[in-house]
């Protein structure tokens, strides 16, 4: 139904600290041919040359806060990209203060990068900061003990389809067919007029991601990812740690799956799970959400999820 691919690629799982198995948080979010990088923790990448995504690809990279566990791997990457001979710009949105942390890397080392690094800062009073010609990004208010945001992205509507053989059947000439798929109708040469109705059909609806990193649980945001086709939620602990959850501005994993099913939302992804959780007991921590929201995945690295 959907000609462009839109999918996000899980690096980093584990909340606060990585494991041996575990990273940070990090994410990767593919829309056709476009990578965005959704923080970026401790090694990332080397996360994305293990999942061969070409990092020279990625443009645009979001972060949510900066706490360690999601940005400390930024000036590695960075460090990286000048080495491979980078010349495209590259955009870091985030809170402010990114800059003066980037830029006191450089200067200590007396580099100068082979590309331009473009910081746009998160103004909480305006929600759009990103925008091309298929999506816009909006900024989205966490409930977190230092400024964070999450970030939602949104696919602009599509354009209605020309119903299959109608081109041929009415002889339609090119230059009409735009007009037609805005909206327009179409008059034949003989003067017989036909409707948009009649020649075209309705487009898949635009598709959402939500990325909301850290969090306590909060239904502020309730409103802006109502009906997000994916939703990632933080969930650092299970339901017996609720009260150090809201302590720590953290959320639990039945508050994700709360917060999920208020939103009515059609997925949700579950991450940032305590280092204190091994292993085999990510089956009870899943299952815990899924009682609430029952559509409802854990993020587990090199993990991919379709949105929509
Ligand atoms: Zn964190
Ligand atoms: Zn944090």
């Amino acid at each position: 139904m959907y000609k462009t691919p839109f999918q996000v690629t899980i690096l980093g799982s584990s909340g606060a600290m990585p494991t041996s198995k575990r990273h940070t948080s990090a994410q990767l979010l593919k829309h056709g041919n476009k990578l965005f990088l959704l923080d970026c923790s401790e090694g990332t990448q080397i996360q994305l040359r293990r999942m061969k995504i070409p990092l020279m690809k990625i443009n645009h990279i979001f972060i949510s806060h900066f706490h360690g566990d999601h940005y400390l791997g930024l000036p590695g990457l960075l460090f990286t990209m000048h080495l491979l001979g980078r010349t495209n710009e590259l955009n870091i949105y985030s809170p402010p203060g990114l800059k003066k942390i980037i830029k006191t890397h450089f200067d200590i080392c007396n580099l100068e990068t082979s590309y331009k690094i473009i910081f746009h800062e998160i103004d909480k009073d305006r929600q759009t900061i990103y925008e091309d010609t298929t999506l816009l990004v909006d900024s989205i208010s966490m409930l977190h003990s230092i400024p964070t945001y999450g970030f939602l992205f949104r696919e602009k509507p599509l354009k209605r389809n020309i119903k299959k053989g109608h081109i041929d059947k009415y002889n339609i000439p090119v230059n009409q067919i735009l007009k037609i798929k805005a909206g327009g109708s179409y008059t034949t040469p003989n003067g017989k007029v036909l409707s948009n109705e009649e020649l075209t059909i309705a487009p898949p609806p635009p598709r959402t991601y939500a990325f909301c990193s850290d969090t306590g649980y909060t239904e502020s945001f309730t409103g802006q990812i109502e009906g997000a086709d994916t939703l990632y939620h933080e969930a650092t602990f299970m339901k017996e740690f609720s009260e150090l959850a809201s302590k720590k501005f953290h959320s639990t994993t039945t508050e994700a799956a709360t917060l999920a099913l208020k939103a009515k939302v059609k997925k949700l992804i579950i991450g940032h799970y305590s280092a204190r959780y091994d292993d085999s007991e990510l089956k009870s921590y899943l299952d815990e959400a899924k009682a609430v929201f029952t559509d409802t995945y854990i993020a587990e690295e090199g993990k991919r999820f379709d949105i929509g």
